[in-house]
């Protein structure tokens, strides 16, 4: 027999096939456990009647008892118009409806008991209620079973079918009344009594139509465990099985390159975070698997160089290394900035990007499968097939977020068994987050920036401190520096009234005649981009104007004064990100957020943050706070790999801990979910067979 939560629901009370086509191709929603499982957005108390004096302001949705006395029909004037006076005994409110006068003035009468319930609106300094729900008082089930009403999200679709929050609520009402024996637990019994928590039929049905709000509360914690508890099963469980399956290169010494590098080359001694990471990556080089590792580190903290010297590990036991970046201009500082560190060494490296020339390029492909090129930076230009390696070991990606998962599982075919992987990602990504989108890699924190940086100092102006800014500006290049000013967007826009490109370098060109001035934004040809950033790293410019073209990589060590106009455009991890490309000398560095005086509270709150904080890891915690996992800058363009429905990564912090090690736990003592008692894990990752499966193998 056909288990009840996987049926269709086209013959469901209510529903019918077209409703069935419309739930499916707006919602997903197929079968009897979609259906279950489609939580409600909000809830409001039906458990009490309200009186009319009650109202204020702030009240949402609210019923009250009592009777119509009168009702006007208005036809005269613009738009047909039903209005009733309601009373419930102590005081009146106006009801209006604009729709369905007809079928009002047929079906409810003067003098009879209703309840109405609707959202009361302020309205010519008096309350009336827009299209109430009104139903007889006798039909009304007792207020103890009314409890918290839920509401539904639809779309626009849906509602112009009718199907509205309402319908919805009466397609799953009956649902839920017979559910008890339709529906099989989907966590095995020793997790629900370990963590007391409700059972799946119950919490279905609780989450629907709750009597009372700590009785929510109990199946939102059950749902919401639920969810994460299976999002880490599954991306651990993937995770062992890639660890047991798959061989890694050993790098077995340390050699020649590395510790001839560490002793006569490096410039400085290495902070103790980059030590610890360099002693991560060793071991697990060393372990024989491969390594899936995220490297977590804040603009400035040094990561190329723990990429370098990891990648000459890989050099040191015959392997090649490869590191990809996002853009040319990064993959070029970084080719840069390594031939710099490697001087005579005597390792080979060479820069492969778009603009490599055919003949250049055709040589660099037969010294890599010749095996004479040790080293290869690049941009995607080197995940392209015909790429090949002799011998490829280990590859860096920096600035992950950039690059989509096809791109990444490219690299796992470069050799017969896949290279050890290490990302760097700059932009610090909060606990919580990182456990679940790169649940799957280990991960490694340089929490510590080389010493003798002097924090940069953050103000947030508002744009009528120009004078003063200018004068500022005037100072610091008179003192040798140079300034970046950061525009969002490049030419004038009727529609919004913010700074742009264009004018602000006019502006700048006017009020410092004597000074250079770079422009440099997206729409610019590769070779003119080229020419402007040169222009700026030379020094020949003093300042530079551009757009957040320049958000990642650029470095010009010399250049400390960061000004953003109309930093209210801009999110948390944007404007540091934005922020880090100052602070890379040894001189005060300053940034300068511009904004308009009339801001939202979130968006006062983001300067606040800038202002009081230059650590990467508090702003992106405090960014998914005020804004959400959802809008987070990294995983909208890598996409999540799994949607969350109930659990919210920012408000679920701790209990995703525990799901983590619950699940860490379980594999540890049953890696292949063989006991008996965890059957039912087994089974119900299969049915989620989410896209989480195959994310979890390539990343
Ligand atoms: P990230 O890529 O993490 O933003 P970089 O690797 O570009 O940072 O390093 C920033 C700057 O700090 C570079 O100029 C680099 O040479 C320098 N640097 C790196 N490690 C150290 C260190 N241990 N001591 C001093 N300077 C360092
Ligand atoms: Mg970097």
């Amino acid at each position: 027999m056909l288990e009840f939560s996987t049926q269709n629901i086209t013959y469901l009370q209510g529903v019918g096939s077209k409703r069935a086509t419309l739930l499916a191709a707006e919602l997903g929603i197929r079968s009897v456990e979609d259906l279950l499982r489609y939580y409600p957005y909000k809830y409001v108390d039906r458990s009490r009647f309200y009186y009319l004096h009650e109202i204020d302001g702030s009240m949402p949705y609210i019923q009250v008892k009592g009777q119509i006395l009168q009702f006007d029909l208005h036809d005269k004037g613009r738009k047909k118009r039903l209005t009733a006076i309601f009373s419930d005994g102590k005081s009146t409110i106006e009801l209006v409806w604009f729709q369905g006068i007809k079928f009002i003035l047929e079906k409810y009468r003067k003098g009879i008991d209703y309840v109405i319930f609707g959202k009361p609106e302020a309205f010519n300094g008096k309350y009336n209620i827009l299209h109430p729900e009104m139903d007889l008082l006798s039909a009304m089930p007792p207020l103890e079973k009314m409890g918290l009403q839920p509401f539904y999200n639809t779309t626009d679709k849906m509602k112009r079918e009718y199907l509205n929050s309402k319908a919805i609520q009466k397609i799953i009402f009956p649902l839920v009344q017979n559910l008890q024996s339709g529906i099989s637990e989907s966590l095995p019994a020793y997790i629900l009594k370990r963590f007391a928590l409700m059972n799946l039929t119950e919490s279905l049905v609780n989450i629907h139509f709750p009597p009372n709000s700590q009785v929510l509360n109990k199946a939102r914690q059950r749902l919401k465990f639920e969810e994460l508890f299976y999002i880490q099963l599954s991306i651990l469980r993937q995770t062992k099985w890639r660890e047991q399956n798959f061989k890694g290169f050993i790098f077995s010494q340390i050699g020649n390159f590395f510790n001839r590098f560490y002793k006569e080359y490096l410039p400085f001694e290495l902070t103790n975070a980059q030590k610890r990471v360099i002693r991560e990556i060793r071991i697990d080089v060393g372990s024989g698997k491969q390594m899936n590792r995220l490297l977590q580190g804040d603009v400035g903290s040094g990561k190329t160089l723990v990429a370098l010297m990891t990648m000459l590990l890989a050099v040191d036991n015959g392997y090649q290394a490869a590191l990809m970046a996002p853009t040319e201009i990064l993959a070029n500082q970084h080719f840069i900035s390594i031939k710099e560190f490697l001087g005579d060494i005597g390792v080979q490296v060479e820069l492969l990007t778009g603009s490599t020339r055919p003949k250049a390029r055709k040589s660099l492909h037969e010294r890599l499968r010749a095996g004479t090129l040790h080293m290869l930076v690049g941009t995607h230009a080197l995940i392209e097939d015909n790429v090949q390696f002799k011998n490829l070991g280990f590859v860096v990606i920096d600035e992950q977020h950039r690059f989509g998962v096809e791109q990444r599982s490219k690299l796992w075919k470069k050799n017969v068994q896949p290279p050890h992987i290490l990302v760097m990602t700059a932009t610090p990504i909060p606990r919580t987050l990182a456990m679940t989108l790169y649940g799957d890699l280990r991960v490694s924190v340089i929490d510590e920036l080389p010493p003798g940086r002097k924090p940069i100092q953050t103000y947030h102006y508002y744009q009528n401190k120009r004078q003063s800014l200018n004068q500022f500006i005037a100072k610091q290049i008179n003192e040798g520096r140079q300034i970046y000013m950061v525009y969002p967007l490049i030419k004038e826009n009727e529609k919004m009234d913010l700074q742009d490109l264009e004018n602000g370098y006019i502006s700048i060109c006017e009020t410092f005649p004597s000074y250079k001035v770079s422009k440099v934004h997206g729409k610019l040809k590769a070779a003119e981009k080229n020419y402007q950033m040169q222009k700026f790293v030379s020094g020949e410019a003093q300042i530079m104007v551009a757009t957040t073209v320049i958000e990642v990589g650029v470095n010009v060590p010399n250049a400390s004064v960061m000004i953003i106009e109309n930093a209210e455009r801009f999110g948390l991890s944007q404007l540091h990100q934005l922020r880090g490309r100052v602070g890379r000398g040894a001189d005060q560095s300053f940034c300068i957020l511009l904004t308009g005086y009339k801001l939202a509270t979130e968006t006062r709150k983001r300067m606040e943050i800038m202002v009081r904080t230059n650590d990467g890891f508090e702003i992106s915690e405090a960014d998914l706070q005020l804004r959400g996992p959802g809008d987070l800058e990294g995983t909208t363009q890598s996409g999540m790999p799994f949607e969350l429905k109930i659990a919210n990564l920012a408000q679920d912090g701790k209990m995703l801990e525990i799901a983590r090690s619950v699940a860490m736990e379980l594999l540890d003592d049953d890696s292949k979910l063989e006991k008996a008692e965890n059957l039912i894990l087994l089974q119900q990752l299969n049915r989620l067979k989410t896209n989480t499966l195959n994310w979890g193998v390539i990343s």
